[in-house]
């Protein structure tokens, strides 16, 4: 008996080659009907035997193209209509609500066709299909169609047309399909922006090989390569990009090349070969001395990630060096180059070549770092390859814009049950990451078709973020505090509703009390909270200034844990000495001294105490230095360090300055900072199961969320999770898919402002 379905699908279903997917899909059944592109993903109707219907349905959802991604599919079944054929209806204008597929790496199809001698695109180095090649960084406006991407202006040869318009190619609406004769080239020039002679990727690989630096245009943005064998070009690459300490990624060919000089884990594999192709943190083993030790100084890991383009593949194969540092076009903290005549300016003085292309980037992206941590692959920035693919929440909320916080902005939107989450947009301190702020809520909202009714931010006053809220008008402004906003993303990745005890950690948030808060336990759920503890509140002796120097915390800390006779530490020889002289007034009489309970300072302040560091070039730094310091793997009979629970105002205060005193005589003792950071994670994780443990009998709450930047600490997070476990917690959640510093905010912040917009108050 014949009989028709009408299927509707949403998801990431445009774009992605569905229709030709269902297409063939039907024709293999024999089924007649349609599919065309809605506004809201795909419709397919088809009619021919029961059979041959429900086996195709089966396989529509089995056999899925890789980039597709189904979030919902409803069948209805209807009089047949005596269809005679099966075919692809033409898209069903302004199709606007359907999901776009980020940029993806090059498919093996098609890397197959590029290093094939025979094949007409042989050597392209912007070969892709429908299930692969740049999306997000290409679209200006959607429907997702050529002439809205920035593949607009080049006109397909009569081979691509073919190609593009036949449904059983693999490229049939493949929107940035190109080729040698039609589409976008690559060209190398020199410093001074003269043309230089010969193969570009062929050129690029020789002066890599002789330690040049050279500009790269890519996906996303430029980036900066260099040989990552030679110290001297790698150090050179720091010294002009004045970023003296942070680690730079690497990209080699292929993950043997890797193994030689780290180790992937199963789960590490999987993600360096996933289609989003992110840099993954892996062990460093490098026993050829493979690696140039200024690549990540005082570091046990690499960030490492396998090419993603078909120019990376063509230099990947070409280079003589075992990997090559391949780090964001920018100076520090500025946000990366997309542009060519915006790379010249900003990278003059560092750049030696410029491999350019003529295909624009629309919007930047930076890669994406991720890890694998207590058991997940867990996302330290969101960006390329995953946005902008939404995180799906536990229900329907209104639709809310939230500008996030302020280090490592990302921000999110919300429509129905998804948030949208931007790429990574950089620091907020200055204009032109302001700028690019700017230009991303704009494109989001208008790809995305979503109209706030309330945009949420931070209450700290001096943000860029909260300031460029609270000068928009006609919405609503939503005010969510910094750790409850850790805590609320948290929740929301979850689809946990709270309440929860939240353990929200990290260096700095403003405090409902004025206060610098960061070592906070709050009984939160999605729409608000209570400061059920916090740890004990200490001057931050010179604000700003005592982020950058960790010896100004320790002093601090020593002062208070051994009044004005404190130890004389080795460290305070790094000290400014007029500064060291000054400084127990200036906390004496609060002078430029806030009050705060951040837990990253206490790290700062042992780090300091160790001898690691007295200043930093990072923030968070010290605290990372002192965590690679650890003995590892950890002594399991090692003891904690000791910590102290107080009262104040029905308050649970958690105070160190146990561990400090401890710490102080064990560097006086001459201990070794393995055992020293070792036994003092151990103490902040007892501490903090200890605090969690009191309000949990307190309150009854029987749930824990961990949050905030401390907890890219893998130790912290992996050791804690387990602690709080075997005292009781039946559920503890945290992070993976969101990151869990402040690149995580902007979702807890639009989860939050929904939930308060919704309950009407
Ligand atoms: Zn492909
Ligand atoms: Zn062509
Ligand atoms: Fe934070």
């Amino acid at each position: 008996m014949k009989r028709r379905a009408k299927t509707s699908i949403e998801g990431i279903v445009q774009g992605v080659g569905f229709r030709p997917f269902i297409y063939q899909l039907a024709r293999r059944n024999s089924l007649a009907g349609y599919v065309s592109n809605t506004s809201a993903g795909v419709d397919i109707e088809v009619e021919g035997e029961s059979e041959a219907i429900e086996r195709f349905l089966a396989e529509v959802r089995s056999e899925t193209p890789p980039l597709a991604r189904i979030t919902r599919l409803d069948t209805t079944y209807l009089s047949p209509a005596a269809y005679g054929d099966f075919h692809i209806q033409a898209s069903v204008a302004g199709a606007r609500s359907a999901l776009i597929s980020p940029d993806v790496a090059v498919c093996e199809d098609c890397l197959r066709e590029l290093f094939d001698p025979r094949d007409r695109r042989y050597r392209y180095p912007f070969i892709n299909c429908t299930n692969c090649g740049p999306r997000y960084t290409i679209i200006m406006d959607i429907p997702y169609d050529r002439k809205w991407t920035s593949m607009g202006k080049f006109e397909m040869c009569p081979d691509c047309a073919r190609e593009y318009h036949d449904p059983m190619d693999r490229r049939f609406h493949a929107q940035p399909d190109a080729c040698w004769v039609c589409g976008p080239k690559v060209w190398l020039v020199d410093a001074e922006q003269r043309p230089v002679e010969g193969e570009p990727v062929e050129r690029v690989c020789r002066l890599l090989e002789q330690g040049h630096i050279i500009a790269i245009k890519g996906l996303g943005g430029f980036h900066l390569a260099v040989d990552a064998g030679s110290e001297a070009a790698v150090s050179r690459l720091r010294e002009r990009k004045r970023r003296e300490e942070k680690p730079l990624a690497l990209m080699s060919a292929d993950l043997a090349t890797i193994g030689r000089y780290a180790r992937i884990q199963p789960a590490e594999e999987a993600q360096l070969t996933d289609r989003a192709r992110p840099i993954v943190l892996l062990e460093k083993d490098d026993p050829e001395g493979l690696i140039a030790p200024s690549v990540a100084p005082r570091n046990r890991f690499f960030g490492v990630m396998l090419p993603y383009t078909p120019l990376h593949h063509l230099i990947m194969r070409e280079v003589a060096a075992p990997a090559l540092v391949m780090t964001s076009a920018n100076l520090s903290e500025e946000p990366i180059c997309i542009e060519n005549d915006e790379a010249v300016k900003r990278l003059a003085g560092i750049a030696d070549y410029y491999l350019f292309h003529n295909r624009d980037i629309y919007l930047r992206s930076d890669d994406s770092i991720l890890r694998v941590a207590a058991g997940a692959p867990r996302l330290m920035r969101r960006s390329r390859g995953f946005v902008p693919v939404p995180v799906f929440l536990e229900e329907e909320l209104p639709q809310v814009l939230a500008v996030g916080g302020e280090m490592k902005s990302i921000v999110c939107l919300t429509k129905g049950n998804r948030a949208f989450l931007s790429q990574h947009v950089g620091d907020l301190e200055n204009l032109e990451t302001l700028d690019f702020f700017e230009l991303t809520v704009g494109h989001l909202k208008r790809i995305l078709e979503i109209t706030p009714q309330a945009i949420a931010y931070d209450l700290h006053p001096e943000y860029l973020s909260t300031k460029w809220a609270l000068a928009q008008q006609g919405v609503r402004l939503i005010g969510v505090q910094h750790h409850f906003a850790h805590i609320a993303g948290c929740l929301a990745e979850n689809h946990a509703k709270g309440p929860v005890i939240g353990l929200s950690l990290d260096g700095t948030g403003y405090g409902t009390d004025g206060r610098i808060w960061g070592g906070e336990l709050l009984i939160a759920g999605l729409k608000d909270f209570r400061r059920g503890g916090h740890f004990r509140y200490l001057p931050l002796p010179g604000g700003a200034k005592a982020i950058k120097e960790p010896w100004r915390m320790a002093v601090a800390y020593l002062l208070a844990a051994f009044g004005k006779e404190i130890p004389r530490l080795p460290f305070l020889e790094g000290a400014d000495p007029e500064a060291l002289r000054l400084l127990p007034e200036m906390i004496e009489k609060g002078i430029n001294s806030p009050l705060t309970s951040s837990c990253g300072r206490l790290f700062d302040a042992v780090a300091a105490m160790c001898g690691l560091r007295t200043k930093v070039a990072y923030e968070g730094q010290a605290a990372l230095e002192l965590e690679q310091a650890m003995a590892w793997p950890p002594e399991p009979s090692a003891k904690p360090y000791a910590y102290q629970l107080g009262r104040e105002d029905g308050t649970v205060i958690l105070d160190f300055l146990p561990a400090v005193r401890q710490v102080a005589r064990d560097v006086q003792k001459g201990v070794s900072v393995q055992e020293i950071s070792l036994r003092f994670h151990l103490g902040v994780v007892e501490g903090l199961a200890g605090a969690a443990s009191a309000l949990r009998e307190e309150c009854g709450i029987k749930e824990a969320a961990l949050s905030g930047g401390c907890f890219q600490n893998r130790f912290l997070l992996t050791a804690l999770t387990e602690r709080l476990a075997r005292s009781g917690f039946k559920n503890v959640y945290t992070q993976a898919q969101v990151p869990s510093n402040d690149g995580g905010i902007s979702l807890g912040q639009a989860v939050a402002a929904a939930h308060i917009l919704r309950s009407g108050h």
